[in-house]
């Protein structure tokens, strides 16, 4: 008598909602498919909530070039993804079900090369990326490699985790391999999802943060997080105004504007660090004798590592860092990709699943 009803219940629980990219430029599909089944190693995670990212946009619309090709197609987007443990592999030690965990854009990595040896495993060539080679979080489960899935902080909750897992992540690393010393002068263009986070981590490491975009709305929410000076580059001269004082130590660029590179590197003081993080899809220029002239660092940085990962975990953990999240349900995923799209959101839009 329990056959039938056991089936059913496993039909139940087979499939899953998501949204899938079937074509780059065009609006995903709310669908119900198939769920995934871990493998020995894996963990299949419910997902509580996933952040909405502006490269999920790119990825979306096929602006990068040296993307295109790798994304797997259908997929699902997401990459800022937080949830539970709900079944789990054989071979998994690392988690027990029930267990809270996020994935982030890095979704796996070898573990050999000389990168992954180096501690640097976010420049793994054969890493597989959320949401872009792997299916990604904008779907009520994913798996995951055990490995590479990192455990949220009992203080955090998933929505407060959740844009961490790229946003958080890719500001802290990038800031931390900045060596800022406490007072100098941190320029940070853009307080979009990472800006945001970025004036947070900048305040803990003792800098004085100058919070520079062209929505008022973005430069009110970096001063209630601490932002020391908020300038709108739409109605200022930042050039001039960050000149007058000496220029910034470091210049963060989240921004993904050329427009936002040219006056940020022109605003670095000499011997400053000029941090590239946002990626418009143009490339950017500077003149060679300015960078010499000033000994002007360039610095890229790329997500960061699971090690990053749990240190800026741990850090809002302790409760210094808040993401200010809005959250929608996945119904909404093209209304708020649309919205990012023009620059509309302030802070980070979480997908929540209830
Ligand atoms: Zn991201
Ligand atoms: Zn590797």
């Amino acid at each position: 008598m329990f056959g039938p009803r056991w089936r059913a219940l496993v039909l139940e629980t087979e499939a899953m909602k998501a949204a899938v990219l079937h074509e780059f430029k065009k609006a995903l599909v709310i669908e119900e498919i198939v769920r995934p089944l871990p493998d020995a190693n894996e963990v299949l995670i419910q997902v509580e909530a996933c952040g909405v990212c502006h490269s999920d946009l790119h990825v979306a619309d096929g602006d990068w070039p040296q993307f295109t090709s790798l994304t797997k197609m259908p997929l699902i987007p997401g990459h800022e993804i937080a949830g539970r443990v709900v079944e789990k592999g054989g071979a998994v030690r690392e988690f027990q079900i029930g267990d809270r965990v996020g994935v982030p854009w890095i979704y796996w990595t070898c573990g050999e090369c000389e990168f992954c040896r180096e501690g640097s495993e976010n420049l793994c060539a054969r890493q597989k990326i959320t949401g872009v080679t792997v299916d990604g979080g904008f779907a009520e489960f994913i798996k995951a490699p055990a490995s590479h899935a990192v455990k949220i902080p009992d203080a955090l909750s998933a929505a407060q985790a959740a844009p961490l897992f790229c946003a958080g992540v890719t500001v802290y690393r990038a800031l931390k391999h900045a060596r800022i010393s406490a007072g100098q002068r941190l320029a940070i263009f853009g307080i979009g999802g990472l800006g945001h986070v970025a004036v947070q981590v900048g305040r803990e490491l003792g800098a004085e943060v100058i919070a520079v975009d062209v929505a008022d709305e973005k430069l009110h929410l970096a001063e209630t997080l601490g932002a020391a000076t908020c300038l709108n580059a739409a109605s200022t001269n930042v050039t001039k105004a960050l000149r007058a004082n000496g220029g910034v130590h470091v210049a963060l660029v989240t921004s993904a504007a050329k427009v936002a590179y040219d006056t940020a590197f022109a605003c670095v003081r000499p011997a400053g660090t000029l941090l590239a993080v946002g990626l418009p899809a143009e490339n950017i220029s500077f003149p060679p004798i300015l960078m010499a002239a000033k000994e002007v660092r360039i610095q890229a940085s790329a997500v960061g590592t699971r090690q990053d990962l749990r240190e800026v975990l741990a850090l809002a953990g302790r409760g210094k860092i808040h993401c200010h999240v809005t959250t929608h349900p996945l119904s909404d995923v093209n209304r708020i990709m649309d919205r990012l799209r023009q620059g509309q959101v302030p802070g980070r839009v979480v997908l929540f699943f209830s």
